[in-house]
């Protein structure tokens, strides 16, 4: 086994948050081998308007300049047709929409999307792309809970994608065979992204081991083959977007009787030797470079020539360990693999 060169990987979904926490795993962009980053905008509070996310931007170059921040509103009532003419004029590229209360910081997210088309409207005629967190809030009267809740969210992605066919709409971190065939379904505007961990974890790897409970959680075996087999297939329009969403140790690995631990994964800093190590594992090694950068790339107008790409190396080795925790200013996380062996590294010049 050989080399791999992969061109200007670029991850379509990541969360790198603010204060210390951003200063520890903003650089782990880098690190895990990438140099663009689709950032996601729930921060406290949200970002909802451009001079927010402009902001935030700043702060995240100021972290690591070498990276590329693609930036992202946060969908709320605040947000009006006007401000997104000013956030296309500004550079940013898309709008994220989180249910109410289903992840980490979306009390603030919708209840139904009637009332967000003139926003859809304007997102559509200046060319933004909307950003889906694809469930349903949990209810008890509609037997809706975190199993079934991306299944029963895609009749909204069916309907918006009818009333706004030209918008470009990415449903992120699908986890459901029902899902992969409901964007399949979609027309070229439609896309979806896939984390690394979803690649990996069924319901099994979750239930009683919270540094693997994330939120879309994990499905069934036969979920987890069919989104191994949209990429073996090479689809185009099925891309990453890690969703790696650091949380302190502490809210890791602590529940309480009142609190339940934080949901997320945190795959920044192995990404790239890990997509390699996973792709490999289901026989899709030789999709790696579509499925980390060309595909993604491509969706967003994000195309770099072949003279500005920025090739990443990666070895085969026997055995590297990941990281069991990352720290800096009082600040600790685990990624996902902590103490396993990858046998893929980014070759360091
Ligand atoms: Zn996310």
């Amino acid at each position: 086994m050989s080399e791999i060169i992969v061109a200007s990987p670029a991850d379509f979904h990541v969360h790198l948050r603010q204060g210390n926490m951003a200063k520890l795993v903003t650089p782990h962009v880098r690190l895990g081998g990438f140099s663009l980053a689709y950032v996601m905008p729930n921060l406290k509070p949200p970002i909802t308007t451009t001079s927010q996310a402009l902001a935030y931007k700043a702060e995240l170059e100021s972290i690591d300049p070498t990276v590329e921040y693609l930036m992202t509103l946060y969908l709320s009532p605040d947000l009006t047709p006007d401000e997104i003419f000013k956030a296309k004029e500004a550079g940013i590229v898309g709008v994220k929409s989180y249910p109410r209360g289903v992840t980490t910081n979306s009390d603030g997210g919708i209840e139904s999307y009637e009332m967000y088309y003139p926003v859809f409207e304007a997102m559509q005629r200046v060319d933004m792309v909307l950003n889906l967190h694809g469930e349903i809030p949990s209810d008890t009267k509609t037997n809706t809970h975190i199993l079934n809740a991306e299944p029963k969210f895609l009749t909204h992605l069916h309907s918006l994608h009818k009333a706004f066919p030209t918008l470009r709409i990415v449903l992120e971190h699908a986890t459901t065979r029902a899902a992969v065939e409901a964007v399949k379904a979609c027309g070229s505007t439609v896309a979806c992204t896939i984390t690394a961990h979803h690649l990996e974890l069924t319901v099994d790897d979750w239930a009683g081991q919270s540094f693997n409970f994330c939120k879309p959680v994990a499905k069934f075996p036969d979920d987890r083959e069919a989104l191994r087999e949209v990429i073996r297939e090479g689809h185009p329009r099925f891309f990453l977007g890690s969703d790696s969403a650091p949380h302190p140790v502490t809210s890791k690995s602590t529940s309480t009787p009142t609190q339940g631990c934080a949901a997320g994964i945190y795959t920044s800093p192995i990404l790239l030797p890990l997509m390699a190590h996973l792709l490999e594992s289901f026989g899709a090694l030789d999709k790696l470079e579509g499925f980390v950068s060309n595909f993604g790339r491509r969706f967003y107008h994000q195309e770099l020539s072949t003279e500005n790409a920025e090739n990443v190396i990666l070895r085969p080795v026997g055995a590297c360990n990941v990281e069991k925790e990352y720290h800096a200013e009082e600040q600790g996380v685990v990624p996902f693999w902590a103490g396993k062996e990858l046998h893929w590294e980014i070759v360091r010049s």
